[in-house]
C-alpha cells in the first residue's frame, strides 16, 4: 500500500499495518503553518510510523523544517530551525485524550482518518515561537536600534519575565 502525505487514511488501517511513511512536504501545503510564515518556500522532511502502544494508537514523528518567520527585534526574516521527534497519541474525542499517558502529545482525529499532512501541520505549528528572535549575541541583539513606534524596553521587560523560569525558582527558595 502506497500512502502519500496528503491522503487521509483510516487510523485503524495505518496502525494495523504499522504504516511507515517518508515525506517531503512543501511548507506552503501545510494549511495552518503556511499562514504563520512570511515566505512560502521551504519544506518539511521527515518520517512517521504508526503503531499501537499499550492499546493506544500512536504516530512516531520525526520532522525537520526551517520555516521563515520575522525576528520581532529587528523585523528581519529569519529561519527558525525545527527538529522534533514526538510520539503523538491519535484520539477520536476529548474523553480519550484524558486517558493518554504523560509524555505523549495528543492529536484529535476527525472522522477516524488522518493524513501525514494533518499531523505535520499541527506539530510544526506548535513548534513555532510566539515571539521569534535572533539568538542572543547575534547582530540584531547587540545593536540598539530603536524602531519608530516600537516600545523596545517594555517589550523586553515582558519577555524576560517569560523567559526566565529560574527567576521564579529563586523566589520560591527565598520563601522557605
Ligand atoms: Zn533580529
Amino acid at each position: 500500500m502506497s500512502l502519500g502525505w496528503s491522503r487521509r487514511a483510516p487510523v485503524d488501517t495505518l496502525v494495523g499495518t504499522e504504516a511507515a511513511i517518508d515525506f517531503t512536504i512543501p511548507l506552503k501545503d501545510l494549511p495552518r503553518v503556511s499562514r504563520e510564515l512570511t515566505a512560502s518556500d521551504g519544506e518539511a522532511k521527515g518520517h512517521v510510523r504508526f503503531s499501537r502502544q499499550s492499546g493506544q494508537a500512536v504516530a512516531d514523528l520525526d520532522v525537520r523544517a526551517q520555516p521563515e518567520v520575522v525576528c520581532q527585534r529587528c523585523m528581519q526574516a529569519m529561519h527558525w530551525p525545527v527538529h522534533l521527534k514526538s510520539r503523538v497519541a491519535l484520539v477520536s474525542d476529548y474523553n480519550a485524550a484524558d486517558r493518554v499517558p504523560d509524555g505523549l502529545e495528543v492529536f484529535l482525529v476527525e472522522a477516524d482518518s488522518v493524513s501525514v499532512r494533518d499531523l505535520v501541520d499541527e506539530e510544526i505549528l506548535l513548534a513555532l515561537p510566539n515571539v521569534a528572535r535572533h539568538a542572543e549575541g547575534s547582530e540584531c541583539a547587540d545593536s540598539q536600534v530603536q524602531l519608530p513606534g516600537h516600545e523596545a524596553d517594555t517589550q523586553d521587560a515582558a519577555d524576560s519575565q517569560v523567559q526566565k523560569p529560574f527567576a521564579q525558582l529563586g523566589e520560591l527558595l527565598k520563601r522557605k
